[in-house]
């Protein structure tokens, strides 16, 4: 679709679904649609309501935000969130009284200078309350733009966001930039929704991509999960004939610091010669349990259990500090890592 179409197919939607009884539209001027816009930008329109309307009455326009105390900007704004935005609307007032004569800048650069304020909101600010043509891409347009064109990959990467605002600003009508600017946010809130867009509805569905590909909620893209590395030990299963088990002290630093749990081997073979020195055993091979794996932060570990059944230590390890032997009662009180718990918990 060519970019007048798809903007006054967009405007068309708007004049009868759209949104025109929002309190920063009556009057439209610059210190309210900046507001509204700071207010916007993590909360809902209807949360915003009542918040835009108290702080106006405190603060009817941009002088009165720039001499109010900090406590009492602050006190408006309690209950909204995001507190950095208050304290960056205080800063932009205070700025705009010294270098911008009391008013916002009409200047896209002067505006995204002041704190607070981003490309997108810069750009809501500047088309709704001047219709100057600047796009927008904040969320709302993010969803539309993805799923209208099928714009694979993460949103939040770079290349894609470079590509969406490519796309906006390619998008922009010549004239009535106001209404196509909430015309195209509102279709994010309302139609093109997040979890049950209403494609039935929408101005756009008829060369809508991702409606066509039948994978709309594919759409914008997420970060790949990150994967993470893999790592793999064999504990060894040392167990008496009175059913104690052989526990060696970990060093204090890497996982499981300091606590005591199974001692470990690279691999099988490594497993067998640790057993050989560790244990007298009735039978030199050990029965090998199912694997598991545990996930920590920044690895996954797949430990292979090896169980020596019914052995004695060997004379050199029993006055060893880091190895011993626990009963069953203290291996409770020991305070031994979470799987390697569970695994002895499950033993035969
Ligand atoms: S047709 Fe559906 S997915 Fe496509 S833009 Fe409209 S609401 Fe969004």
């Amino acid at each position: 679709m060519s970019p007048p179409a798809f903007a006054s197919r967009l405007r068309a939607w708007h004049q009868k679904h759209g949104r025109h009884d929002l309190p920063w539209q009556h009057p439209r001027t610059p210190y309210r649609v900046w507001l509204s816009e700071i207010m916007l930008q993590q909360t809902q329109v209807q949360t915003v309501i009542p918040y835009f309307e108290n702080f106006l009455e405190r603060f009817p326009d941009l002088p009165d935000l720039a001499v109010a105390p900090a406590d009492a900007v602050m006190n408006a704004w309690a209950g909204l969130g995001y507190y950095s935005r208050a304290r960056n609307l205080h800063k932009a007032a205070q700025w705009c009284m010294i270098h911008h004569n009391g008013h916002l800048p009409e200047d896209y650069d002067a505006l995204l200078a002041l704190p607070g304020i981003g490309r997108s909101t810069a750009g809501a600010i500047l088309s709704q309350a001047h219709g100057s043509r600047h796009a927008i891409v904040d969320g709302n347009v993010k969803r539309v733009l993805t799923r209208y064109f099928a714009i694979a990959g993460d949103a939040s990467s770079s290349a894609v966001d470079k590509q969406l605002w490519q796309l906006a600003e390619s998008l922009l009508p010549e004239s009535h930039m106001a209404d196509y600017s909430q015309a195209i946010m509102d279709l994010g809130a309302t139609v093109c929704t997040s979890r049950k867009p209403q494609c039935t509805t929408c101005p756009l569905a008829a060369d809508c991509l991702a409606l066509a590909q039948g994978n709309v909620l594919d759409y914008p893209g997420r970060k790949p999960a990150k994967s993470i590395p893999e790592r793999e030990t064999h504990v060894l299963l040392l167990r008496s004939r009175s059913g104690e088990i052989l526990l060696e002290q970990r060093p204090d630093k890497g996982i499981w610091g300091g606590l005591y749990s199974l001692p470990e081997a690279s691999d099988a073979d490594q497993a067998q010669a640790r057993a050989v020195g560790l244990i007298t055993a009735k039978s030199p091979a050990p029965i090998s349990l199912p694997a598991f794996a545990h996930t920590f932060s920044h690895f996954r570990l797949t430990i292979h259990p090896l169980l020596w059944d019914a052995c004695t230590a060997k004379s050199q390890i029993r006055d060893n500090a880091s190895i011993r032997w626990a009963a069953p009662d203290e291996l409770r009180q020991l305070g031994l890592p979470a799987p390697i718990q569970k695994l002895l918990k499950r033993l035969p």
